[in-house]
């Protein structure tokens, strides 16, 4: 069954409507506020269990702070957030302690997010501890458990954050999302500072974990061979907005938004066809989040933008089952009921 029939087929995990993150830009001794950066600006998808949506875009897109305002580490500005059927949106700290151990998150640093002063054990033990899970000795057992489930010996358990490798360090901290047992993990760029090599052991044991426990992952990365690896369907971000969002296949194969194929265009990607070979050459930068281009944010780059371009935002639009894509060159889809109006 493909990924998109089984988002159709059953409910959806965590589902996301027209969320908003916004933050306030201030300047000056008294912090006057000066505008508003749109993070994550109208971003609707669904997850189904046991699936990988990966999340993607140049470094400023939105995705980590999407990835982040869903597990509502950040608070939303606007929209909705679904979790099994429940909205969890507006929940004071005491009623998203449920939900807050079936949603987990991997970081991009492990380093950075492991204490150094914890032993690996007391790390990976401390969501157990926070949560009132089991007594002493059961908490000791179960951390002995995914120590072993992520291929970290049991003897590591002692040993400081520093005596590990970059890999092992992500062991410990995927160890530590799966403590709980949750549903949901969002993997925020979880393999961009290792090696190659230990990037494929991290997928390949992500992807076995996936298998075993029926876990739904928020796959958020720039690399576009890892994701393709991953990733059951893929969302594609630019400037805080979802501009296509299809299966990996058809992403990877026939990608329809100017800008999903220039990004596909400039990796070395096998599967890649002939024509995304050709390059396209992304000129300039991403525009500042503060002052976004006019009507499609993209237009200041792309090859095809026309003067409907600069006035019009694009909606997302169903272009083909399960294909959707936000630009003027693929208008004759219908617009989706929770896309926000252009
Ligand atoms: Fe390019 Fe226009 Fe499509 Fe935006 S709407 S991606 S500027 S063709």
């Amino acid at each position: 069954m493909s990924s998109s029939m089984a988002e159709r087929g059953t409910a959806p995990l965590v589902e996301v409507c027209n969320l908003e993150k916004r933050f306030p830009v201030q300047r000056g001794l008294f912090g006057r506020g000066v505008g508003q950066v749109h993070a994550v600006d109208g971003v609707s998808f669904r997850i189904a269990a046991s699936e990988t949506l990966g999340l993607v875009g140049e470094s400023g897109c939105g995705k980590s702070t999407a990835g982040r305002t869903l597990l509502r580490l950040l608070e939303p500005s606007g929209g909705e957030i679904h979790f099994r059927g429940e909205e969890i949106t507006a929940l004071n700290a005491q009623a998203m302690l449920p939900y807050r151990q079936r949603m987990q998150m991997i970081h991009q640093d492990p380093y950075a997010s492991l204490n150094p002063r914890m032993t690996a054990g007391e790390i990976v033990g401390e969501p157990l501890t926070i949560h009132g899970v089991g007594l002493r000795a059961e908490r000791r057992e179960r951390v002995a458990q995914l120590f072993d489930r992520v291929g970290l010996r049991p003897e590591q358990m002692h040993a400081y954050p520093h005596e590990f490798s970059g890999g092992q360090r992500q062991r410990i901290g995927i160890a530590r999302a799966l403590a709980l047992n949750p549903a949901l993990i969002v993997c925020d760029e979880p393999v961009s500072a290792l090696d190659v090599s230990i990037q494929a052991q991290i997928i390949n044991l992500l992807t076995d974990l996936q298998e075993e426990y029926g876990l739904s992952y928020l796959f958020v990365a720039h690399d576009l061979a890892v994701v393709e690896h991953i990733s059951h369907r893929v969302a594609v971000m630019y400037l805080g907005r979802i501009v296509e969002l299809t299966d990996r296949s058809t992403l990877f194969e026939a990608p329809l938004h100017p800008y999903t194929e220039a990004l596909l265009s400039a990796v070395p990607v096998p599967r890649v066809s002939a024509r995304r070979r050709k390059r396209v050459i992304l000129a300039g930068d991403v525009p500042s989040p503060v002052n976004r281009p006019t009507g499609c944010h993209f237009h200041t780059r792309c090859l095809y933008a026309h003067a409907r371009c600069r006035a019009e935002a694009p909606a997302l639009r169903e272009v083909s089952e399960g294909h959707l894509v936000a630009c003027h060159l693929h208008d004759a889809g219908p617009k989706l009921p929770l896309a926000k109006p252009a």
